[in-house]
């Protein structure tokens, strides 16, 4: 049965507010709610896998700041780290050893990157590395695929113009037309997009993005054998492959998609996990590669708040419980009982409603059809079902992201009373959506 639903009268009250002080009352779009229903919640605070909103009510979290926590709230070594960081000062502008340990960190124990320079976001992380690339082989075409998403600067704000393989058009007001030129948007999971693609502009293209698993548009699992055809035709062709980790980063594993592909991209960006909940970003490469890198090299980047030590302290703390052996092995193997729990429940009802998953991701598809790896395969009408679904969960206690197109994540701290709790919810909010 349908239940009440929560008061949000602090929330909407605080929303009010936030409206006369910031475009829409936020400060990122996806927050203000726009694709489910009522006023976005107003959070308090977070514990493990707990959020408390400012009406009191609570949820079992599956946005998890969405993907940096991969450890839960309020994570009792991160939180000492910074605190133990706070007392020594917030920022310095120069250099300090916590950079060096968060970096040794990764690389030791990441055999797909030699060098790494740190950022404050995986926006600017994407934008730095598209900048290397285009330095280093001296042309400035970059493809990138419909549906996934790289952050929000100029040269990624692009979408698929039509026909086969054309130049993108700006998908943001206020990016100059001149950017989007430079951009080609193709789909995903097609060979002979992208082979059409190099045919026609050949030594132009400095860049080849791709999200390692992408996972900002529904979750779009593609095959092992289309990344090693990407893989093989950038080096033919003398492209970079970048290989946009912010979300599968310390994610899918340490090594993120690169191993779960076994690929060597040429550049790896990082962001969310990697700054244990604090605003970090990172990209890194070869020592070859980071070596046009200002100042070394004629390629500019820089960062007032760049390996900024509170952020530093916090990644250090969240990446040296994940480098311990059976972390993944453990999170992933908990994701997959409750993945196969709802698959279950789902094909016992004959619910029309797929469910995508790899290691601690999930994404709920409201479709027949079993397997999607294009953004086009996604029919929009089938967002009315979660936005059903969104507003029944939040009712019941379980917060997923406002959007359909958003995955879920499964932190450390879900415990198995967590799991269960959260799946009985889902079952019955699945009910609800299919009971017409
Ligand atoms: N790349 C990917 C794959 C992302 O998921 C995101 C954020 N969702 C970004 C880049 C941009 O990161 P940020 O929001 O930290 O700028």
């Amino acid at each position: 049965m349908q239940t009440p639903d929560i008061s949000r009268a602090k929330s909407a009250e605080l929303f009010e507010k936030a409206k006369q002080y910031f475009p829409g009352g936020v400060n990122s779009p996806v927050r203000a709610f726009k694709s489910v229903f009522g006023t976005p919640l107003f959070i308090e605070r977070g514990d493990k896998a707990h959020l408390w909103d400012a009406d009191g009510n609570e949820f079992i979290d599956f946005c998890c700041s969405w993907g940096p926590l991969i450890l839960g709230h309020n994570n009792d070594q991160v939180r000492e780290a910074v605190a133990a960081q706070l007392g020594k000062g917030l920022s310095f502008g120069a250099p300090t050893a916590l950079e060096n340990q968060l970096a040794e960190l990764i690389i030791e124990n990441n055999k797909y990157i030699e060098k790494i320079r740190f950022v404050s976001s995986g926006t600017e992380a994407v934008m730095s590395a598209i900048r290397l690339a285009r330095g280093y082989t001296k042309r400035d075409k970059i493809i990138k695929f419909d549906g996934c998403y790289h952050g929000h600067s100029d040269s990624l704000l692009v979408k698929a113009g039509s026909g086969l393989v054309t130049f993108g058009e700006t998908s943001s007001a206020g990016v100059p037309k001149a950017f989007a030129d430079e951009t080609i948007v193709i789909e995903l999971n097609d060979k002979e997009a992208l082979r059409a693609a190099f045919a026609e502009f050949k030594d132009q293209i400095a860049a080849v993005i791709i999200e390692g698993i992408p996972a900002n548009n529904g979750l779009l699992m593609q095959s092992k054998e289309y990344m090693h055809f990407l893989r093989a035709i950038t080096k033919e062709h003398g492209s970079m492959l970048i290989m946009d980790e912010v979300i599968t980063g310390f994610r899918i594993g340490f090594e993120g998609a690169s191993a779960y592909y076994e690929i060597q991209p040429d550049i790896i960006t990082y962001g969310k996990i990697i700054g244990g909940g604090m605003p970090v970003g990172a990209y890194g490469a070869s020592k070859e590669l980071m070596a046009c890198i200002s100042p070394d090299g004629a390629v500019y980047q820089a960062g007032t708040l760049s390996g900024n030590p509170v952020a530093m302290a916090a990644g250090i703390a969240a990446l040296t419980i994940l480098a311990q052996d059976d972390f993944y092995t453990n999170l992933n193997a908990k994701t997959a009982a409750f993945v196969q729990d709802l698959r279950q429940y789902i094909a016992e009802k004959g619910y029309q409603v797929q469910l995508f998953h790899v290691a601690s991701i999930f994404w709920f598809a409201f479709t027949e059809q079993e397997d999607i790896k294009k953004a086009s395969e996604i029919d929009p009408a089938s967002m009315e079902s979660y936005k059903i679904m969104h507003r029944e969960l939040l009712n019941r206690g379980v917060y997923f992201g406002p959007s359909g197109y958003e995955v879920g994540f499964v932190s450390a701290a879900h415990t198995d009373a967590d799991l269960n709790t959260a799946k009985k919810h889902i079952f019955d909010a699945l009910d609800i959506v299919f009971q017409s």
